[in-house]
Formats: C-alpha cells, sequence, structure tokens
C-alpha cells in the first residue's frame, strides 16, 4: 500500500459562530491542507498517483478558499469554518475529482501546531 500526499494552502478568514472566546471575531489563518490517496497498484511509470495531478485538483477545489471569509461561501452558511468542517468540504468536493482513486483522507492545519484529519467511515 501506497500513500500518496500533496499539500497546499491558503488564506482566508473566518469566524465562528456562537464560539464563546476570541474565535467568534473575524480573524485569519494560512490554512494548510494535505490531501492523501492510498493505492496499492503503481502505474508503468512506478508511480502511485501523479503528484503534479493531485495538487492541480487539489487547487482548483481550494482556490475558491483563497482570500475570501469563509463565513460568506454557501458551504458555510448552515455551518461553521471550522477546520474540521473545512476538511470534510474539501473531501467531498475532492473526491470526486480524483475518479476511482481512494482519497484516504484531509488535513487541514489552522497552524503550525494545531490540524484535524478527516477521515471518512467507510
Ligand atoms: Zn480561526
Amino acid at each position: 500500500m501506497f500513500e500518496v500526499s500533496v499539500e497546499y494552502h491558503f488564506d482566508a478568514a473566518h469566524y465562528l459562530r456562537g464560539y464563546q472566546g476570541k474565535c467568534e471575531k473575524v480573524h485569519g489563518h494560512r490554512f494548510r491542507v494535505m490531501a492523501t490517496v492510498k493505492t496499492k497498484k503503481l502505474d508503468n511509470l512506478g508511480m502511485g498517483y501523479d503528484f503534479t495531478e493531485l495538487k492541480r485538483h487539489l487547487r482548483e477545489v481550494i482556490d475558491s478558499f483563497d482570500h475570501v471569509c469563509l463565513n460568506d461561501l454557501p458551504a458555510f452558511q448552515e455551518r461553521n469554518p471550522s477546520s474540521e468542517n473545512i476538511a470534510v468540504t474539501i473531501y467531498q468536493e475532492l473526491q470526486p475529482l480524483l475518479g476511482k482513486l481512494n482519497l484516504a483522507w484531509v488535513e487541514v492545519w489552522e497552524s503550525p501546531e494545531s490540524h484535524v484529519r478527516y477521515i471518512p467511515d467507510r
């Protein structure tokens, strides 16, 4: 089994509705996002999945998150743009772009010390 990961980032503002503390106020992060696919097979070049392709798809998904207030996006009208919900949203938008490939998880880093990993229940 191989795990193939790429990382990208975006800069965005957000605030957490209902949170008691400083995160209820608008503030910004450089969010780092890591997407990992799992594959048993290698292609005839010896690659599990092309990093360039995976990165292109990840960028495609997270470009709409860059330099916006995440709370304004349709995905976060009902749910808070917490790192957890950002990870789920990226997962749900990225997996269909990968065809039969198994997107294992998506990680979202809100700071160098804090991150979440979303792994769907199978
Ligand atoms: Zn925050």
